[in-house]
């Protein structure tokens, strides 16, 4: 989401938010029919500080038999006559803006949960994670009471109108890097078009969303409508995927396990899918852009929440002319960043999320060396061993280099240098990725010219990473199906009835 207010790189900690001190974490069991509940095998599982290796707690872990509770408990909340179905739909939206006031509320506990958890820099999950978090709440509570039919102009012996309605039982499966964010992204929408909700947080990262469930109760929502379960992907996760009572599931992760899910989707019951996958998204900067706000987005692009993100800025196409002044500016961009303890306000740059994803960023960093990219900073972890990797910035990358090819989800940005328009454009589409591009350029033709011709769900125009609540996102290609957020969402989670009406007299 937009960095509303959020502080510059290591700016001084005097009169910035500080992190909770937290004793210990308040909540850690499934949620289900609005009751913290055990899981049905007894079983637990760790999670743990990116930044220090320490055991946060460990949480209850849901698998099969848990997703069938919660998925039962959903679909009863949801029956024709239950309390959310007869709920007025000004009334669904509501509960939604009190669920905002309640973030609000919590705002520091949250962003201090979500930081221990992921690793991300606090004043990131306080400003960004949390004010995504808010607003889309807060926007889907406005569209509970406007999600709206039409009246159609068939012939006159008959009328016809069509209804929205809820599609049902709605799973959701989250990701690690934004855990929150992509929880609400998910669940507002859902519930703003009536429908009910079984959420898995990603294995490495339960704690924000475990807590929501304590929110959703405090808000009003009648139980059953939203339940949380915890748990690992091949058991929990595929649990929902190829659930035959789910009617459909929005999934925010890999290129590789939306395939899974979709074809879990498939072979059980047709669910409907929403995928927001990988990306291997360009930025085309032109020598008439201004070349230091080129810099600062890319880089912004390429480093946000440590390069864990599906819209990073990997492969960066920098017009020949500027690609030098380019490269040592954004050198000299990155090695200022400032690393460390994220629960530091000061700090910028966190760690990895875990040691795999560590391992397959240095894997992928020694290919781009051996297969003859300049490594210009970065390129190894920070001395102490941990998670934490340097902002890395490799020059004269080619187009079949793994580095150019791989989402690498780590702080790697790739340069490379072209001549033309026409080549910049044609290099850029050439990935089986689709999710975001961006264009920086002074010429409003070129601009429009280039965006139109890019390959992506999101085009940015002389910024990055610039979300909003009211903007659909969603990828072309292998970077997923559908959108998620704005207006078009709401089609995500809405079935269309078409009611045709005989007209036995017609004046
Ligand atoms: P990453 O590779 O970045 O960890 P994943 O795509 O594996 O991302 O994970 C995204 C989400 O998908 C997580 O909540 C994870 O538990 C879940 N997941 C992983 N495998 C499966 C699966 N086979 N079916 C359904 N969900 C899965």
């Amino acid at each position: 989401m937009e960095q509303n207010g959020a502080p510059e790189n290591g700016a001084p900690a005097a009169g910035l938010p500080q992190p909770a001190k937290l004793q210990e974490v308040p909540y850690t069991k499934l949620f289900i029919n609005n009751e913290w509940q055990r899981s049905s095998k007894g079983a637990s599982f760790p999670t743990f500080n990116p930044a220090t290796g320490v055991k946060i707690c460990d949480v209850e872990e849901g698998d099969t038999a848990d997703v069938d509770r919660a998925v039962r408990a959903a679909r009863a909340a949801g029956r024709s006559g239950a309390p959310w179905r007869k709920m007025e739909p000004s009334a669904r939206g509501r509960l939604l803006h009190g669920l905002a006031d309640l973030l609000e509320r919590d705002r520091v506990l949250l962003a201090t949960l979500e930081t221990m958890d992921t690793g991300k820099p606090f004043l990131q999950s306080f400003f960004i994670d949390l004010d995504g978090s808010i607003k889309t709440l807060r926007y889907y509570a406005g569209w509970a009471d406007k999600n709206q039919g039409k009246s159609l102009p068939v012939d006159e012996s008959f009328m016809c109108f069509t209804k929205h309605e809820p599609v049902g039982v709605c799973g959701a499966i989250i990701p690690w890097n934004f855990p929150l964010l992509m929880f609400t992204w998910k669940v507002a929408p859902a519930l703003s078009c009536g429908n009910t909700v079984v959420v898995k947080p990603a294995e490495q990262t339960p704690l924000t969303a475990v807590h929501m469930g304590a929110l959703i109760k405090e808000a009003g929502f009648p139980p059953g409508v939203v339940n949380i379960v915890p748990g690992f992907g091949p058991s929990a996760g595929a649990a929902i995927a190829g659930h035959m009572d789910v009617d459909k599931v929005a999934f925010t992760g890999s290129t590789e396990v939306g395939q899974l899910v979709q074809a879990a989707a498939a072979s059980s019951n047709l669910k409907r899918t929403t995928l927001e996958l990988g990306g291997k998204n360009a930025c085309i900067v032109f020598a008439d852009a201004d070349l230091a706000l080129a810099v600062a987005e890319a880089q912004k692009g390429a480093f946000y929440n440590q390069g864990q993100c599906c819209t990073a800025a990997s492969r960066v196409f920098v017009e020949e002319s500027v690609h030098d002044e380019f490269v040592r500016l954004s050198v000299e961009s990155a090695k200022s960043i400032v690393i460390g303890d994220p629960l530091d306000p000061r700090t910028a740059h966190g760690p990895q999320i875990d040691r795999r994803q560590l391992e397959k960023i240095l894997d992928l960093v020694a290919s781009g060396e051996e297969d003859g990219a300049r490594l210009e900073c970065g390129g190894g972890t920070l001395e102490g061993g941990g998670l934490f990797f340097h902002p890395t910035i490799f020059s004269g990358v080619e187009d079949h280099m793994r580095i150019a090819t791989e989402e690498i989800f780590g702080p790697v940005q790739c340069i490379f240098s072209f001549k033309t328009q026409q080549e910049a454009v044609q290099r850029a589409n050439s990935t089986r990725f689709g999710l975001v591009a961006a264009v920086f350029t002074r010429r409003m033709d070129r601009a429009l010219s280039v965006s139109s011709a890019l390959e992506a769900g999101t085009v940015w125009v002389n910024c990055y990473n610039a979300l909003h609540a009211q903007t659909p996102f969603g990828g072309y290609k292998m970077s997923g199906n559908g959108r998620e957020l704005g207006e078009y969402a709401l089609a995500e989670y809405s079935e269309v009835k078409a009611v045709t009406i005989k007209l036995r007299e017609t004046l």
